[in-house]
């Protein structure tokens, strides 16, 4: 056994260059850092990102008070412990907390704790940290989500969408799945150029051309598929974040124009849009509070992915309720939406057992911590959404998945996708 001997956290900088968390955890002659990513587009019923709101040095944004918090309070509640028990040691900082939403401590303090005392027990059993969640034999490889056209809080343009997204549904290979979705935005990117708009990309690494309907997104995304010689909905389908808590005011959506509509009217709108373009998943379609238009479109739409981010929050008691009022069939898994990784792994254990996918997700505001990537192989969950072949921090997963894949070799499978 090898017992924690302190913690120590630092202020650094996310990809949107925000200070965040970084913790250090240090056992004899050995440590492990981990850092927490940060959201733009967050749900309420997140657990609580900690920030020195009234700190003008840092214009609010500093989380030193979150840092203070893990080299004290942390350090000296998990001190002695052993490091391959994350359960006790994650239980140890919800006790700490005591709090619903992780308000006290801060979730950003608690996850990066969390992640580097189970990278660190990964290290100390050499053993990749993939190998060390809950699936110990044929790792399958997940399907990228990846975002190709930013809008919504993402993007400086005027689309109301957040996230257009491809996944190369046939791709052989995680390998073979990068080269189609890299064929795919280097052909779009050549499209967007010609209409004279900007290839600039969003906090995501996808295009932010200044184009202001959805419509217009979907159409060059179906030409850059068709153009790379692929069949739009067969070999790569066209995924949607809609990120509606964005687009409600009372009781009526702005998702498919700047017109406020009816949820049954958005409805009809949703399956006009997935006939034409053949979409084949639906993030967060309608906000996190309006459980009946969730079950609604579950009801009239077939074999489309509706995906529960907001929605759920990584929140085991919000996945219950989803569950039994068939609000969707797949949930988005963002580790500091909830703040540790014990209840990250509960969630997704529990997703799976009733049948939902698990999309491992990266946030907005992120890292060169590959984290996800590992979790998404080592829970066997079929698809990740990390951002698109832009910008490090988003690259980095991919990155890691490849060297995955390659370790694994003639072993490495792909996940299910149907
Ligand atoms: P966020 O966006 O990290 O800004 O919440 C990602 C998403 O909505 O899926
Ligand atoms: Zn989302």
């Amino acid at each position: 056994m090898s017992k924690i001997l302190k913690v120590k956290a630092r202020q650094v900088y996310d990809s949107r260059g925000n200070p965040t968390v970084e913790a250090e955890v240090f056992v004899k002659n050995n440590s492990a850092t981990a850092i927490c990513p940060s959201g733009a587009s967050t749900g309420t019923y997140e657990a609580f990102e900690k920030r020195d709101k009234k700190n003008k040095r840092y214009l609010g944004k500093s989380v030193l008070s979150a840092i203070n918090i893990i080299n004290t309070k942390i350090s000296k509640k998990i001190k002695g412990q052993n490091i391959h028990n994350q359960e006790k040691i994650d239980a140890l900082m919800i006790n700490l907390d005591g709090t619903r939403q992780k308000t006290k401590l801060g979730a950003n303090s608690m996850l990066a704790v969390s992640m580097a005392a189970k990278k660190l027990s990964a290290k100390l059993k050499r053993l990749p940290l993939y190998k060390t969640f809950f699936i110990k034999k044929n790792f399958q490889l997940p399907y990228p989500l990846m975002n190709i056209i930013n809008g919504g809080a993402h993007a400086n343009n005027s689309l109301q969408i957040q996230e257009f997204m491809i996944r190369p549904d046939r791709a052989k290979n995680f390998s073979d799945a990068m080269r189609i979705c890299f064929v795919v935005i280097k052909t779009l990117s050549k499209l967007i150029q010609n209409k004279g708009l900007s290839t600039s990309v969003g906090d995501e690494g996808g295009f932010a051309p200044m184009i202001n309907n959805n419509n217009q997104a979907l159409d060059l995304i179906v030409s850059a598929i068709k153009k790379s010689g692929f069949v739009n909905g067969k070999d790569v389908s066209i995924c949607l974040d809609v990120a509606a808590n964005e687009l409600i005011k009372k009781d009526k959506y702005s998702i498919h124009s700047k017109k406020f509509i009816s949820v049954q009217n958005s409805i009809n709108e949703y399956k006009k849009m997935i006939k034409k373009y053949k979409i084949k998943s639906i993030e967060d379609p309608f906000a996190e509070n309006d459980w009946n238009s969730w079950n609604k479109l579950m009801k009239v739409t077939n074999k489309v992915q509706i995906v529960g981010d907001d929605l759920y929050v990584t929140n085991l008691e919000r996945l219950k309720k989803g569950f039994l009022n068939v609000s969707s069939n797949a949930i988005l898994i963002k580790l500091n939406q909830i703040g540790t990784v014990s209840e990250t792994l509960d969630v997704i254990k529990f997703a799976q057992i009733i049948g939902f996918k698990t999309i491992i997700s990266h946030r907005s505001g992120d890292s060169e911590d590959t984290f996800i990537a590992d979790l998404a192989v080592g829970t066997g969950s079929n698809q990740i959404k990390t951002g698109s072949l832009a910008r490090s921090e988003r690259v980095a997963k991919y990155n890691q998945l490849i060297r995955i894949e390659e370790e694994l070799g003639k072993k490495a499978r792909m996940n299910k996708i149907h």
